[in-house]
């Protein structure tokens, strides 16, 4: 491997945005440095990839609780049968045949004094370490809808049982049934989620159940992309008709879901409406994962405050939080946000191993939605560190650059973007999982 000198890493780094970083060669300048990474998602994963392909020499442990990790992204496609739980399923093999230690283990506690993870297999002593928990669902934000409910009540927002359960119970739905999805507050998971999912269960039913109606009880007066999503509903769904498979309320509707009846299957929304559902699915808050939670990672907000360029903890040094759980700006928390902070954390940690200063970084995400079959709409973003209007520093979206699909799109354009979705997804687990 060929050895490079750290004013050439330096001259090289210069201007590397986020693609620049993917292509950062290899670096080996010594004795082994100890990386763990909590949690092997999609930030998780790519954090640990990247390490190891900036740096082989480093030592890197990925530990996750689970053998097999689903992708939310593509789970709506499994509710509307056009996708299998299989086909959402990875393992980490891809990780370990590039050099990466994973751990199958929960992580019960770090110590960022002594600088150790402990789980139930033994400690690991890390030089730094990247935490990429996820969310966890605020199970105090609707009054009735516990953990223990949700096995009866699905929220879904966690791929897996989750998902299997909304399946089971739309396909045993009879036709003319109601499906209530309540959707949250920002910031939460993937905000077009919802409405994709409200889409892709729109298209299940048409085909199989078309006198079944789905409403969708929103925390917010809007959401993304929801002219677009809009758009499709009236194209694909009779939306705005009386015969209309999907209804949205918003909070001018005061539609926010404030209990609910588990065994009546009945929401009741702020200002005291009842709505009952044959099949519930309550997307409650959320805020970051337990762990963050447990290390002490969290501001008052649930969220993980981080240093905007390197993703490393403002409240604990060496320790550095991505994806989902981290404060990332104007960043949505996507599967795409996770993978491009993966990136960045990873040479941000290599970079801090060999004291060398980190160059300019900058992110991409698109997030794509299908609204129906060979029917998909995106909206795409290129962020870096910035000011925003008030004058703080964050992440911010670079002026001019991303936005949505062209209203104006006709049937060969969304075709197209159903295709590119594919794509996105087949390319985006391949690069994190192998
Ligand atoms: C329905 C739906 C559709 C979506 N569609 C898209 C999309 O089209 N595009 C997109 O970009 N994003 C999409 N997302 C969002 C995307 O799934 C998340 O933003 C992304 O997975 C976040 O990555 P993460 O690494 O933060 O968390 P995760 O991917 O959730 O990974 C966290 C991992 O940490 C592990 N973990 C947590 N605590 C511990 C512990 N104590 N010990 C060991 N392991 C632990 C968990 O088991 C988990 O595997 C969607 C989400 C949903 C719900």
């Amino acid at each position: 491997m060929a050895q490079i000198s750290r004013r050439n890493f330096l001259k090289m780094g210069a201007g590397l945005g986020t693609l620049g970083l993917m292509g950062l060669p290899s670096l080996s300048f010594g004795a082994a440095a100890k990386v763990v990474v909590i949690g092997g998602g999609s930030g998780g994963a790519t954090a640990a990839r990247y390490i190891k392909r900036y740096d082989p020499s480093v030592e890197v442990t990925l530990i996750e609780r689970n053998e097999t990790y689903y992708t939310c992204y593509m789970s709506n496609e499994v509710l509307a049968g056009e996708r299998t739980m299989e086909q959402i399923s990875f393992g980490y093999d891809g990780l370990r045949k590039v050099g990466v230690n994973v751990v199958i283990d929960e992580v019960t506690k770090v110590d960022p004094a002594a600088k150790k993870v402990t789980t139930s297999k033994g400690e690991f002593a890390y030089d730094r370490l990247i935490v990429s928990p996820g969310t966890d669902l605020k199970w105090d934000a609707i009054e009735g809808y516990t953990e223990e409910a949700s096995k009866e009540i699905p929220h879904a927002w966690k791929a897996g049982e989750q998902t299997k359960i909304l399946r089971a119970q739309l396909e045993a739905m009879a036709d003319g049934g109601v499906v209530v999805i309540t959707a949250p507050a920002n910031p939460f998971r993937c905000p077009p989620g919802p409405y994709e999912r409200a889409s892709l269960i729109a298209q299940y039913l048409k085909e199989k159940k078309p006198k079944s109606k789905i409403i969708i009880l929103d925390a917010k007066p809007n959401f993304a992309k929801q002219d677009l999503f809009m758009q499709g509903w009236e194209k694909l769904y009779g939306y705005k008709t009386d015969n209309s498979l999907i209804s949205w309320k918003g909070l001018e509707d005061q539609a926010n879901a404030t209990k609910i009846d588990v065994a009546t299957r009945t929401v009741t929304t702020e200002f005291g409406d009842t709505v009952k559902a044959d099949v519930l699915n309550v997307i409650p808050a959320q805020k970051a994962g337990k762990l963050a939670f447990d290390i002490g990672l969290t501001s008052d907000a649930g969220w993980c405050p981080v240093d905007f360029k390197t993703f490393e903890s403002t409240i604990h040094k060496d320790i550095y939080v991505i994806g989902d759980a981290c404060i990332a700006g104007a960043m949505p928390k996507s599967g795409y946000s996770a993978n491009s902070q993966g990136k960045t954390a990873a040479a941000a940690v290599v970079a801090s191993l060999r004291s060398i200063e980190l160059p300019e970084t900058s992110h991409i995400n698109t997030c794509y939605s299908l609204v129906g079959k060979s029917y998909g709409i995106s909206v795409a973003g290129v962020y870096q560190v910035g000011k925003t209007e008030d004058g703080k520093t964050s992440i911010i979206s670079v002026k001019d650059s991303g936005g949505v699909s062209a209203k104006d799109g006709d049937e060969g354009v969304r075709a197209t973007e159903a295709a590119y979705a594919q794509g996105w997804y087949k390319n985006i687990t391949q690069e994190i999982f192998g």
